[in-house]
């Protein structure tokens, strides 16, 4: 299939782009690396008028350490992060998690702000945004906000972004020295979409007690998906096998109150328990040794 015409611009800066974007007569769509949105043009799924390419814009890409806060701008390319050395020592999830996207030649191409702003529910870098709860810069030509991971994915292909804005930068404050980390995906070939996914993040203290836990499946569900009841239970205990079992069950009941989906639908929900179980696993055996050092 071939694209429907549009009229393409390459801005050189961020202002001259949200500028471009606020025409509503031109039903402009941003474009990054199109890994995703030619894909969509190609299907004729997406009708712009315009595209607007910030692939060329310099002040969107970079990786970039401040003080506890690790900044990257929205068109720096999955492959820079994926072997980033300021990523690796500052959240080496975020690291494994980009080995999972796609093949390499898909992570020469695609953006962290591409990936966020298509929102694929198995995606993996949104779910490491909602994990870590990473703030948002957004620009639009009502000026700058800044959004939380967690509650800018609306469902499926659906944000928080409105037409006129541009993704500008994705900020993870840096969790604290020791904190424990698993994430692991389910896919039928290596590079293809994960069926489901789990990470989790794990505070303990010196007598192995959870200070701190957080726990996301995605994959089964429109958005990537914090699981409240698993958090709890861990909290205040020890991580033991049969706690890691009954947390990622915990997790899977949760899931069963979504809205019916297809017909992989109760798979990928028991994907997400057992993808669970292996995160929290491995966050309690090798986490230390790979701990997210601040
Ligand atoms: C064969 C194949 C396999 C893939 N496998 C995976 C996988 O396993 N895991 C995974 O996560 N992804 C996968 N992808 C998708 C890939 O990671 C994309 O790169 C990513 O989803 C989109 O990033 P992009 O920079 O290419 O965005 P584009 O395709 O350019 O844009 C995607 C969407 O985001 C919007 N957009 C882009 N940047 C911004 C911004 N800064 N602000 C506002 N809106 C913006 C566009 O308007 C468009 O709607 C795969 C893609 C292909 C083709």
């Amino acid at each position: 299939m071939k694209p429907p015409a549009f009229e393409y611009v390459r801005p050189s800066s961020l202002d001259e782009a949200v500028r471009l974007l606020a025409d509503p007569a031109k039903e402009s769509k941003v474009l990054a690396g199109g890994q995703s949105l030619i894909p969509l043009l190609n299907f004729r799924l997406a009708y712009p008028r315009r595209l607007v390419d910030i692939k060329g814009i310099a002040e969107l890409a970079y990786i970039r350490r401040d003080g506890d806060r690790l900044r990257i701008g929205a068109t720096t390319r999955t492959r820079d992060i994926e072997e980033s050395d300021a990523v690796a020592a500052a959240l080496p999830l975020l690291t494994e998690a980009c080995h999972w996207v796609g093949h390499v030649q898909i992570r020469n191409r695609g953006t962290i702000g591409g990936s966020l702003a298509h929102a694929d529910p198995s995606a993996e870098l949104p779910a490491v945004c909602v994990l870590l709860d990473a703030e948002l810069k957004v620009r639009g030509s009502a000026g700058t906000r800044t959004a939380s991971a967690n509650g800018f994915f609306h469902g499926f292909l659906s944000t928080d972004l409105a037409p006129d804005e541009i993704l500008e930068e994705v900020a993870f404050t840096i969790p604290a020295a020791g904190t424990r980390w698993g994430f692991r995906e389910f896919a039928h070939r290596r590079g293809d979409f994960a069926l489901a996914g789990a990470a989790c993040t794990l505070r303990l203290n010196r007598d192995g007690v959870v200070e701190q836990a957080v726990a996301l499946v995605f994959g089964a569900t429109p958005s990537p998906r914090r699981s409240a009841a698993a958090a709890a239970m861990l909290h205040g205990n020890r991580v033991t096998n049969e706690a890691i079992r009954e947390a990622a069950q915990m997790t899977r009941r949760e899931l069963a109150s979504e809205p019916a989906g297809d017909s992989e639908q109760a798979y990928r929900q028991e994907l997400c328990e057992v993808m669970l179980v292996r995160a929290l696993t491995d966050a309690v055996n090798e986490g230390a040794s790979r701990g997210v050092a601040a």
